[in-house]
């Protein structure tokens, strides 16, 4: 087999600046060793995330010029519309900003104290606006999923006997929605496979219980599931997408992410009466319901979008390259997340950074690493982000503590990738001068992106 290509060419380039090791030493400094606070000019890899760093097609920038920008009713919007409701066959499409704004009207309307969500694996923001209206996020992703050096197809997975326990002594009537992320994005871009997505239908339906689905990356997925699940391989992907969503009551999406776009998002149930108190809540935070947050060209371009990010070559292309820059890693002994999932290659901190302990956040220690060794900016998605204060103030870690690493989609080239897997084995050569870090700073929700550290060191 031949060498899978970047399906398309290079129209229009943006320079990126180097920096010297000491220059960025500085600047960790200066941003409190807190990736988040790098000024991206200061950035040469930037691999913070995948979300609203897509590289849009010549056919999107042309739908950004064809936009129609009427206040109500545009052009756009209905475009917009159709390609959703073709490929999730959903009823009611409302556009939003960007993920978190469908998740913050879904749990308004549907959260609130005594209620609980069950989901694989609820991603930060989804979490957030559920413990904000006061409701109970529950993760319930399988066992495997929990295992970074486990090797297995579908780590994603919700797992059913424990989502049938979970609602019997709930009692589904404290349920309003159950959740399935696909990929699952916080447990390292693992897919769900269909038949997981059916079986969480099929226990959710029992019980009366709606199932909504956080499709950010729902075409990535639906190249796992053709990839990885038998009888699917015939299937294109779009025929894939149009299954997984037709076992779905409702959606939360961000565009950011498999739409190729840089802002936007979605919320789509099948539920009138929801989406009727959608739409009234939407135009008191976001605008009409036919551009919710967005411009017309915006609509344009997600529409566009999605359609583009279902062509099997660029599916090939993305989970290729995400694939090889995993494969690299792990044949040099560094530590990852196996297999490499969707959109991001994670590393396992806790083994690479053996000698930190978890409340000396190794993740945190690891992307400052990569940032002074290479200039690359990766995110930790471990203690800092999902850490947890007990009665007597100690630390409560998550499962994992992985460093993301997450590939813009269409944005860089197979040699920057050479480059980065360059610097990753170097930093793991160095790994015990790495140090440990305190939080001097931290807000009550969502500490990670504003936190302020300070080197420990061991
Ligand atoms: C990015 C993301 C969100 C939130 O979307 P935003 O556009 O960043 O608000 C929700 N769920 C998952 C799985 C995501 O990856």
């Amino acid at each position: 087999m031949k060498t899978i290509i970047e399906p398309f060419k290079v129209k229009s380039v943006e320079p990126i600046r180097f920096t010297t090791k000491e220059e960025r030493e500085k600047i960790l400094t200066a941003a409190d060793y807190n990736p988040f606070f790098i000024h991206a000019d200061d950035v040469l890899i930037d691999l913070l995330t995948d979300s609203g760093t897509s590289a849009m097609s010549s056919d999107q920038w042309a739908g950004i010029m064809i936009g129609d920008e009427a206040y109500a009713c545009s052009k756009s919007f209905y475009r917009f519309e159709n390609t959703v409701k073709k490929i999730t066959g959903l009823k009611y499409i409302i556009p939003t900003h960007q993920g978190r704004a469908a998740e913050k009207i879904l749990f308004t309307l549907t959260g609130g104290k005594g209620k609980f969500i069950p989901s694989n694996t609820h991603f930060d923001t989804t979490r957030a606006n559920i413990e904000f209206s006061g409701a109970e996020a529950v993760d319930l992703v399988v066992e495997e999923g929990k295992h970074p050096e486990l090797r297995a197809d579908f780590k994603g997975n919700m797992d059913i006997k424990k989502l049938d326990e979970f609602i019997r002594a709930t009692g589904p009537e404290n349920i309003p929605l159950c959740m399935i992320t696909i990929t699952n994005n916080s447990g390292g871009g693992q897919p769900v496979s269909m038949q997981n997505i059916r079986e969480t239908k099929e226990v959710c339906k029992k019980y009366g219980i709606p199932l909504y689905i956080d499709a950010c990356r729902f075409a990535e997925n639906a190249y796992f599931i053709k990839l990885r699940e038998p009888g699917y391989a015939d299937k294109t992907p779009f025929e894939i997408a149009q299954e997984i969503f037709s076992y779905a009551d409702g959606a939360t999406m961000s565009a950011k992410k498999d739409a190729l776009v840089n802002i936007g998002g979605f919320f789509a149930t099948n539920d009138e009466e929801l989406a009727m108190q959608s739409r009234n809540l939407l135009i008191i935070t976001e605008g009409f319901p036919t551009y919710g947050g967005l411009a017309g060209r915006d609509l344009e371009a997600i529409a566009q979008g999605l359609e583009e990010v279902l062509d099997e070559h660029y599916l090939q292309y993305r989970i290729r390259s995400v694939e090889y820059f995993g494969e690299r890693l792990d044949a040099a002994g560094v530590p990852i997340l196996l297999p490499p999932g969707g959109h991001a290659i994670y590393i396992d901190a806790l083994r690479f950074a053996e000698h930190i302990p978890q409340n000396l956040y190794p993740g945190q220690s690891v992307c400052c690493g990569l940032y002074v060794e290479g200039g690359i900016r990766a995110v930790e998605i471990g203690s800092v982000m999902f850490g947890k204060y007990g009665h007597n103030g100690e630390l409560i870690s998550p499962p994992m503590e992985l460093v993301r690493m997450a590939v813009p989609r269409r944005v860089y080239t197979q040699s920057h990738i050479d480059y980065v897997i360059e610097v990753v084995i170097e930093l793991y050569q160095k790994r015990k001068e790495l140090p440990g870090y305190k939080i001097t700073y931290e807000a009550p929700l969502l500490r990670h992106f504003t936190a302020k550290f300070e080197p420990v060191k061991l």
